[in-house]
């Protein structure tokens, strides 16, 4: 091996770091809190959290020195719902229900704004999907009526209902924030529990598992919980806890050692260091940041309503907006990317210019962005920015 290219690699560095305004949607939430990365260093070094493992249980959420156990608690109560346990990934928690609830063959029904990670676990976990659909653009609804129509088409064909349905609460493509209550009223009504994928939700905005009435809740640490990655979590009301964290009943065929304690979906433990250390750190700072999430959509708006006075642009989806994450439309930069010695790829360039990055390389029709945390003095900056690219290259500012 060359070991002159192996050496490079000890010097790393994130090339977007500080003094960048970020707006990659899937970037804003993520940052760390001052707590999070004292912690991210206490506790880099391998299974750092598992100094104390109890030997009776043997379990990362029963561990009592760091206080795990107490965050999952804390984290269950936090959420609305009454067990929680932290995964590797949001994907992680789909997965885990999926597999749990539902046997090879059967239905999952889900939005079909769904993450493609929604359909990756169903896959994995061998399941069939049936899509709600979506309505047009430019809102691109997705309607409780909708979901009633694919459970009873579940129901027609295979004589039962689906095993499980999933909704994504703030789908990642508009933004778009679907009100679970009445689909979980529908679905519960067919005898159906409810996955709510809160990637985009929960840690950012209040979400309260009870009064929306979801039996599952699944999240994402690194993106919206001020965590590194991995770091997901998977929330669960009622007697569904108890299937989806079955305990392991396997038996060593020759040696008849068996682990009763482990849970199975889980492989006995997930994030055994670093990134749940930076997930508990910034717990506090996740409790006190939901209650702004108000002036947070005001930002998002703001943004919405400069972005708009550009030529040929819109956002899409259901307005006003009810999140941070834009899907921004420009005819008007895209025409521009035609005769651009540089493409698509002006826009990118000249936002960073500016000090902006996020906007995808080459992006210019279709690009989102998102605003959350920004302080109102960097929202102003970027649609400045925009406004100024856009007057740049002829395009009008109304
Ligand atoms: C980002 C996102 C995910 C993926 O989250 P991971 O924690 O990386 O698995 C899943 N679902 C939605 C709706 C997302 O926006």
């Amino acid at each position: 091996m060359d070991f002159e290219r192996v050496r490079r690699f000890a010097e790393i560095r994130r090339e977007y770091g500080s003094g960048y305004i970020n707006l990659n949607p899937i970037q804003r939430g993520g940052i760390l809190s001052e707590a999070a990365r004292r912690a991210l260093l206490e506790f880099g070094d391998g299974y750092s959290v598992c100094d104390f493992c109890p030997p009776e249980e043997a379990r990362l959420d029963a561990i009592r020195r760091p206080p795990i156990r107490e965050f999952m608690e804390r984290l269950a109560e936090f959420l609305g719902m009454d067990v929680a346990r932290v995964t590797t990934r949001c994907r992680e928690s789909k997965f885990i229900a999926f597999r749990m609830l539902a046997k090879p063959g059967e239905y999952v029904v889900v939005d079909s704004l769904a993450h493609y990670s929604t359909y990756l676990a169903a896959e994995l976990a061998m399941l069939r999907v049936k899509e709600v659909a979506h309505q047009g653009p430019p809102e691109y609804r997705i309607s409780p009526e909708a979901y009633l129509q694919r459970i009873e088409e579940v129901e027609r064909e295979t004589g039962k209902p689906p095993a499980v349905a999933l909704l994504t609460h703030v789908d990642p493509h508009h933004g778009n924030l679907v009100d679970p209550k009445p689909i979980a009223k529908i679905c519960h009504e067919h005898g159906v529990p409810l996955i709510l994928n809160a990637a985009y939700t929960a840690g950012v905005m209040p979400v309260d598992g009870r009064s929306l009435d979801v039996d599952i809740l699944a999240g994402s640490g690194h993106k919206s919980w001020a965590a590194s990655a991995p770091t997901g979590i998977l929330a669960l009301r009622g007697e569904l806890a108890e299937r989806i964290l079955a305990r392991s009943a396997i038996k060593g065929e020759w040696s008849g050692r068996s682990f009763p304690k482990k849970e199975l979906a889980l492989l006995g433990c997930t994030v055994m260091g670093a990134p749940l250390a930076t997930l508990m750190a910034s717990f506090p700072h996740v409790v006190e940041r939901v209650k702004g999430w108000e002036a947070e959509v005001e930002k998002a708006r703001y943004l919405a309503s400069q972005l708009e006075r550009i030529e040929g642009t819109r956002i899409l989806g259901v307005k006003p907006k009810m999140h941070t994450l834009l899907h921004v439309e420009s005819e008007g930069f895209y025409r521009v990317s035609k005769t651009h010695k540089r493409r698509g790829f002006f826009l990118y360039e000249e936002l960073r210019q500016r000090g902006i990055v996020g906007v995808q390389p080459g992006l210019t029709r279709h690009f989102k962005l998102n605003t959350y945390g920004l302080t109102w003095e960097e929202v102003k900056r970027v649609a400045e920015a925009f406004q100024e690219i856009a007057r740049k290259y002829g395009l009008s500012v109304h």
